[in-house]
């Protein structure tokens, strides 16, 4: 029932990233069904899903055939303990299957259950690793502003939004945070051609100051996700990893969002951007949002120097109840099993160009200041003028704007600040690109009016 399920809503549920000032009166919104880029609320209105639940149901909602394998599997054994000398199938043949996808060596893999947790195990394991080469010093972590990489304590610390930090005392000592690779907004002065290089620069030089001696790693994702869809200049992420290398510092390409498809790719680094890490954070579209699930895949040289026997404790002392839970991965090596048999990427690849030039055709609106991305992310970032690039005000809460507006037309976005985001399940056709902008369009221009009338 509709009332009760508001009112325990209202009376119990602590949101993430609750605003709770602005919980809403009537009510949250009750998805209650979906289908492949469609949701359901329990009143019956249809919506596109145009951020896949959260930039994660890859293979769309209510598939039937990983719907199937998930109930097969809880019915034979949902869950068994992996420690020591026990594991699943399920575990052994996804971790083998992560092993064939992630690019160089990166062929051993612990299990949890979200990006959050994975980060979390990746920055342990570069410690531990470091630990065990005798370099202790080294457990300094570079970061960058607007990163996003999750928020258990150390995974929001690793996060470089500074508004999200208030109000906690995370653990950030250790982290220095570059700056935002973010063309729209490279400092004046500084042309297109130059910003790369700058941006490096900058990097060598924090390097040199903290000293590479006491640097164990860099933390990035391909593509900012919810930082704001940025997408760094040509050549950028090869370049700070070769200074990476240079300085020995390990490199975690934070794929969270970027693999499984949401680029065209099943993963990234290398075949998009040209790069080798030391270790991949997997989450998201791991499972497609099914079950929680999460993976941090290292190299064999740094699985061979945290498996080395020690004298004091002979364990490597991480692990969670679910690391390698049979049901999760049961789902995560199905997911992918449905995600390459029926060319999920292919259909990316052919669509997400089409995607992006329909969308940009929305910058000729007024207070669209740019629309960029790749694939099937996606955002738009919104000005008061378009010259000065100037941010409206943040009471006039210009993203929850336009995503409310959209909502009430069928299509849910997501608002970050002064942006939506796009971030569909991959099953997104032309249709519902062609319906996707024509809502938007139409949400932006009710909302510029709407702001006229306010004096804006
Ligand atoms: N890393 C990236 C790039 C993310 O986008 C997210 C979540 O949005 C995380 C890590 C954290 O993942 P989770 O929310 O599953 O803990």
């Amino acid at each position: 029932d509709l009332e009760l399920t508001w009112r325990n809503d209202k009376n119990h549920v602590i949101h993430p990233y609750a605003n709770f000032e602005n919980f809403s009166k009537e009510g949250s919104t009750v998805y209650a069904k979906g289908h492949r880029h469609f949701i359901y609320d329990q009143q019956g209105q249809k919506y596109l899903d145009g951020i896949a639940g959260l930039w994660c149901v890859n293979i769309g909602h209510g598939n039937e055939e990983l719907a199937a394998h998930i109930g097969e599997q809880a019915r034979n054994l949902a869950y068994y303990n992996t420690f020591e000398d026990s594991t699943s199938p399920s575990a052994a043949n996804l971790a083998a299957k992560l092993a064939s996808l992630c690019p160089g060596t990166l062929n051993h893999v612990f299990f949890g259950t979200g990006g959050s947790m994975a980060n979390d195990t990746a920055i342990k394991m570069v410690h531990y690793y470091f630990n065990m080469l005798g370099k202790p010093k080294k457990k300094k972590i570079l970061s960058r502003n607007l990163g996003y990489h999750g928020s258990t304590y150390l995974a929001h610390a690793l996060t470089g939004i500074a508004s999200t930090h208030i109000g906690f005392d995370l653990p950030k000592d250790d982290i220095t945070y570059l700056s935002t690779p973010y063309p729209y907004r490279k400092p004046e002065g500084i042309d297109s051609h130059s910003y790369c290089d700058y941006l490096i620069d900058e990097m060598e030089t924090k390097i040199i100051e903290i000293g590479a001696d006491n640097i164990a790693c860099f933390i990035a994702e391909p593509i900012m996700g919810a930082g704001g869809v940025i997408v760094a200049p040509e050549g950028y992420l090869g370049k700070a990893y070769a200074l990476c290398k240079k300085y020995e510092i390990l490199t975690i390409a934070d794929e969270v969002v970027t693999a499984f498809g949401r680029l065209g790719k099943m993963i990234t680094s290398k075949e998009m951007f040209k790069v080798q890490p030391d270790i991949m954070v997997l989450a998201k579209g791991l499972s497609s949002g099914y079950v929680p699930l999460g993976a941090t895949v290292i190299s064999s040289a740094m699985h061979e120097v945290i498996s080395r026997p020690k004298a004091d404790n002979p364990y490597f002392s991480h692990g969670f109840t679910y690391s390698g839970h049979a049901l999760a991965c049961a789902t995560g090596l199905k997911n992918i099993e449905i995600l390459e048999r029926d060319g999920f990427c292919e259909h990316v690849n052919k669509w997400g160009p089409y995607f992006k030039e329909q969308l940009t055709t929305l910058e000729d609106l007024p207070i669209v200041g740019e629309v960029r991305g790749s694939h099937f992310m996606l955002a738009l970032e919104y000005v008061t003028d378009k010259k000065t690039k100037t941010s409206f005000p943040m009471e006039v809460n210009i993203g929850k704007r336009i995503y409310t507006a959209s909502k009430k037309r069928g299509l849910i976005i997501r608002p970050i600040g002064p942006l939506n985001v796009l971030s569909p399940p991959l099953t997104y056709d032309k249709d519902a690109i062609d319906e996707t902008i024509g809502i938007l369009k139409d949400s932006i221009l009710e909302t510029v009016t709407t702001l006229h009338k306010e004096g804006h």
